[in-house]
């Protein structure tokens, strides 16, 4: 069966020209970059055009290039080096429709280290309270991190606005762009961040390779400590295969920006406009403007988002839903809880998120396929009768 692949914020298919940039280092070019010989030097040269490459992707200085494992572990590198720089300020913001890895690790720290946090909210449509952010910042605030794309709903924060704010105040600020790369252009200098995270399987790259640009200036100490690779800011051999595919990615990401803004938004509105148009009591999660071009999270009210996945799973089409099923709560995904949707259509909320490997066709598909999907489940559902939900 022909797959149609609508997941691509949860991971991209790795790029073949990505692959091909990668081959010969999986091979006959294992020489380590740090080495004294030509033939470990050879793969150093490959490991510092990757790293020109990632910065030319967000318009920042090759030495403020970080290779770490995963966006993951950059999140924690980021907010692990403020609260060394800073260690008598005890208070730490971000939002509350953050990824797991900034979410969970401020929920470690108020545990575990006393930090006071502010998870600053979001309205119903996904955007962030500003006067609350900024109401929220003091002397004692060591880091604000907030993402600057929404992994869900695609909602966009206003990333240049916030830095202008938190360099006022002479607070650090990170952003976690690893949603937002790719697809909206990234831009360093202009955001005036201090540190911002990426991940290379969400841009075509491998999975197991994320970066973390450090600003000039900052004194930053390393999460994981050991060698002096990467300048002193990350022990470990490096992972030169990936990063020499995350450069390529970087700069393929960069080709593609304008087709991501014109076909993929194209894709993505065609399917959004068809599903509207042919469910009833359908509706869109998030802000309609302030989103990624790629990104559609739609509720159908009175059905159950794991059970329309399944269904569409048996026809090859690969979507996600938000809810947390896995660990075994039935609670909507936290993102819809603190946006408020409505519990009976956050439970039916599917994520399509679209790449430039999908086609019309595909969107064709997804629409025939889940106009009857929908109207069987309601047929089944106690919370639909009459056409609408009771
Ligand atoms: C996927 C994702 C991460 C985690 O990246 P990994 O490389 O999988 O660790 C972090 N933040 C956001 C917003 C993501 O979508």
């Amino acid at each position: 069966m022909k797959i149609v692949y609508t997941d691509n914020n949860a991971t991209t298919k790795v790029a073949d020209e990505v692959i091909e940039e990668m081959l010969p280092y999986f091979g006959e070019l294992y020489g380590n970059p740090s080495s004294m010989h030509t033939f470990g030097d050879q793969v150093g040269k490959k490991v510092k055009e990757a790293r020109q490459r990632v910065a030319d992707f967000i318009n920042a200085d090759p030495d403020e290039i970080v290779f770490t494992s995963c966006g993951t572990e950059s999140d924690n590198a980021a907010i692990n080096a403020a609260l060394i720089a800073f260690p008598e300020k005890k208070h730490i913001i971000t939002s509350n429709v953050e990824h797991p890895a900034i979410n969970n690790l401020y929920q470690h720290l108020k545990k575990t280290k006393g930090y006071e946090v502010t998870f600053v909210p979001v309205d119903k449509k996904g955007l962030l309270d500003l006067d609350l952010l900024y109401k929220s910042m003091s002397d004692n605030t060591a880091i604000v991190s907030l993402m600057w794309a929404n992994n869900e709903t695609g909602v966009l924060f206003p990333i240049e606005e916030i830095a202008k704010k938190t360099r006022e105040k002479g607070i650090l600020f990170h952003t976690d762009a690893v949603q937002a790369a790719g697809k909206i252009p990234i831009d360093v200098k202009k955001a005036g961040v201090d540190m911002l995270s990426l991940s290379g399987h969400k841009i075509h790259a491998p999975k197991g390779i994320g970066v973390l640009y450090v600003k000039k200036g900052f004194k930053f100490s390393p999460l994981l400590i050991g060698g002096h690779q990467e300048k002193g800011r990350r022990g470990g051999t490096e992972n030169t295969v990936s990063i020499i595919g995350l450069g390529k990615a970087c700069e393929l990401a960069k080709e593609n920006l304008p087709i991501m803004n014109t076909e993929v938004r194209g894709l993505r509105d065609y399917l959004q406009t068809g599903l509207l148009e042919k469910i009833p009591g359908s509706s869109v999660n998030g802000d309609l403007e302030q989103r990624l071009p790629n990104t559609l999270y739609i509720g159908f009210d009175a059905v159950e988002g794991e059970s329309i996945l399944l269904l569409l799973d048996r026809e090859g089409i690969c979507a996600s839903s938000g809810s947390a099923c896995t660990s075994g709560s039935l609670d909507p995904s936290h993102v819809l809880m603190a946006m408020k949707v409505p519990f009976k259509s956050a439970h039916g909320s599917i994520r399509f998120s679209l790449s430039h490997y999908n086609t019309k066709e595909e969107m064709d598909i997804i629409i025939t396929t889940l106009v009857p999907v929908i109207q069987k489940l309601r047929d089944m559902s106690p919370f639909w009768k009459d056409g609408k939900m009771v």
